[in-house]
């Protein structure tokens, strides 16, 4: 699909370009959207479009996993219903019992579920990943089928360095996949570094409007694995819905522009943040202080992404504090939309929380930066 494009433009052009072959047959810059569940056979008793019934694929559903796999420069996409579920879909697609290795910083509803995962046979293991030494104990302790990285990840943006993860995994046998929600391909585009499948929630940035619930599987190649992952969405229904597909599709062409604002604005904040008195500890990839900065200078371009978070001095009931005195930052869960929210990450993930309890998380959004600074400085220095 890549192929349609030629040389490799810029994502921003890719995103930009009604692709060869996509545009509505009446030649309008945009296709219809497509609502048909069951496609007519031709005189021969075969499908002339390759369309047969809606559970499996649809055109409209077709164009927006061509614009995204262009813009990760893969082989071939998926969307799904949510990001849980493409997650899920890869670790299913294994027809043998195997081993998951996963970044022990990573979004929590799929750690919980990586967990469980023993009810289907397979086993798993946690890892710091942003460390390689773990990961090379982790990969000499047991051989996984399937090593799971996620980066930068929620909620302190550790980040993990994807080609020397992959070339430690590849050497195992094991494939890698990488969440990359949060830098999209705007920063990253992790195949190119390596990775064999890049996942995403669509929820957040590729959408970036909180309107609808996506996910999004892009392969580097189209192997056995990818196959079983196809037939495993068709047989359980969990394609994204057609009206999703379409509004994902129109979303992702301002992808880039929403991306470098938020990237600049939480660039700016976190620098801001650093000296507040209020303040403990910013935690944001692009700061230099930060432990994956160096990491994160050479992995991603053209930003470090639009989520940071702080930690405040005076623990939890502080942190909920300011959360609650904010006004322009809405206090919701979610993040990659055009609002800015704050959340305190610990009540969210509740008993088995692992970051930090005064820890703040920051998703910004389109608004003014200052108008942002100038929201958490009040409710920061609230009494
Ligand atoms: C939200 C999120 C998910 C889960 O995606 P849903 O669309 O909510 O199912 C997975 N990974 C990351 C990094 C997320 O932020």
């Amino acid at each position: 699909m890549a192929a349609l494009l030629g040389n490799a433009p810029h994502v921003r052009t890719i995103a930009a370009q009604s692709l060869k072959g996509l545009t509505s047959p009446d030649n309008g810059l945009v296709s219809p959207i497509h609502f048909a569940t069951a496609y007519v056979r031709d005189e021969s008793y075969a499908y002339p479009t390759g369309h047969v019934y809606g559970r499996s694929d649809n055109p409209t559903l077709q164009q927006a996993e061509t614009l995204l796999c262009a813009m990760e420069g893969g082989d071939d996409a998926m969307l799904f219903g949510s990001g849980m579920s493409a997650a899920m879909a890869v670790v299913m697609a294994f027809d043998q019992p195997t081993h998951v290795l996963a970044s022990s910083q990573m979004y929590y509803g799929l750690r919980r579920w990586l967990q469980a995962i023993g009810r289907f046979g397979h086993t798993f293991a946690f890892c710091d990943t942003s460390d390689l030494g773990e990961v090379e104990k982790a990969l000499a302790a047991r051989h996984p089928g399937l090593v799971w990285i996620e980066t930068p990840s929620n909620p302190a943006w550790s980040i993990t360095d994807i080609s020397a993860v992959c070339t430690l995994a590849h050497d195992v046998g094991a494939i890698v996949c990488v969440d990359s929600t949060i830098a999209t391909p705007v920063l990253t585009r992790p195949l190119a570094h390596g990775a064999d499948l890049v996942m995403h929630s669509a929820t957040k940035y590729l959408n970036g409007h909180s309107d609808i619930n996506a996910g999004a599987l892009v392969a580097a190649t189209q192997d056995a694995l990818w196959a079983r992952i196809r037939d495993w969405r068709a047989e359980q229904g969990i394609a994204l819905g057609t009206v999703e597909a379409w509004l994902l599709a129109r979303s992702m062409r301002t992808l880039h522009l929403r991306v470098s604002a938020q990237s600049q604005t939480a660039a700016l904040l976190a620098g801001r943040l650093q000296g507040h008195p209020a303040v403990a500890r910013v935690l944001y990839p692009g700061l230099p202080s930060h432990p994956g900065h160096v990491v994160a200078a050479r992995q991603m371009s053209g930003g470090f992404g639009g989520m940071l978070s702080i930690q405040v001095k005076g623990g939890q009931a502080k942190a909920l504090q300011v959360a609650r005195k904010t006004s322009l930052w809405k206090c919701a869960t979610s993040l990659g939309g055009f609002e800015s929210l704050i959340e305190h990450r610990a009540t969210m993930e509740g008993a088995d929380a692992q970051c930090a309890d005064d820890l703040l998380r920051l998703s910004v959004g389109l608004e003014d930066p200052e108008d942002l600074l100038r929201d958490l400085e009040t409710a920061l220095s609230c009494k």
